[in-house]
Formats: C-alpha cells, sequence, structure tokens
C-alpha cells in the first residue's frame, strides 16, 4: 500500500539548482555547475538513476528531464545546457 498524502515540499532547504529544470544531472565531469552539487550526483548513482543525456543501464532508472522531456528538448534552452569551465555554454 502506498501512501497518499505527499511529503512536504523541500523547496525551503534547497535554494538552487544547477540548471533552469532541476531535473537536470549531468554526470561527474561534464558540467561545471552540476560538479558543485557532487553530493547529488553520488546520490543519483547510490540510487540508480541515469544522468541527464545516459541511456539507463541494467535496473538504473531513467533520467527524470530526459524521460519528460526528451534530450533534443530539454536542450533547446541554453540554460539546461552542460557549461564547461571558461565557456558560458558548451555545444554538447
Ligand atoms: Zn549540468
Amino acid at each position: 500500500m502506498f501512501k497518499m498524502k505527499k511529503p512536504k515540499k523541500a523547496f525551503r532547504v534547497i535554494t538552487q539548482f544547477p540548471h533552469c529544470d532541476p531535473r537536470i544531472l549531468h554526470a561527474p565531469g561534464e558540467c561545471e555547475y552540476c560538479d558543485k552539487h557532487w553530493e547529488w550526483q553520488a546520490l543519483r548513482e547510490a540510487w540508480g538513476i541515469a544522468f541527464t543525456g545516459y541511456t539507463p543501464e541494467g535496473k538504473e532508472l531513467p533520467d527524470p528531464a530526459t524521460h519528460a522531456r526528451g534530450f533534443d528538448n530539454l536542450n533547446t534552452w541554453e540554460g539546461n545546457k552542460a557549461t564547461v569551465v571558461g565557456l558560458p555554454c558548451s555545444s554538447n
């Protein structure tokens, strides 16, 4: 049986996401902004959730952003692209 009530919102403690779409999280070493949230990257790996742009392997769950919007669609907004150090936006 599942719980029927939604949990309290966590936005009171999460003040900023690395990208405009909070579901986007790039793999370690691929994005300057996401690398600043190394604990979130570690949680994704621990929970078995694919990083943005990756196809899930085995029992891994899909990246929520890619699953909801498709990789090409989520990259149409510059603020959601992986950003390399020294460049405003990469062409990844
Ligand atoms: Zn990123």
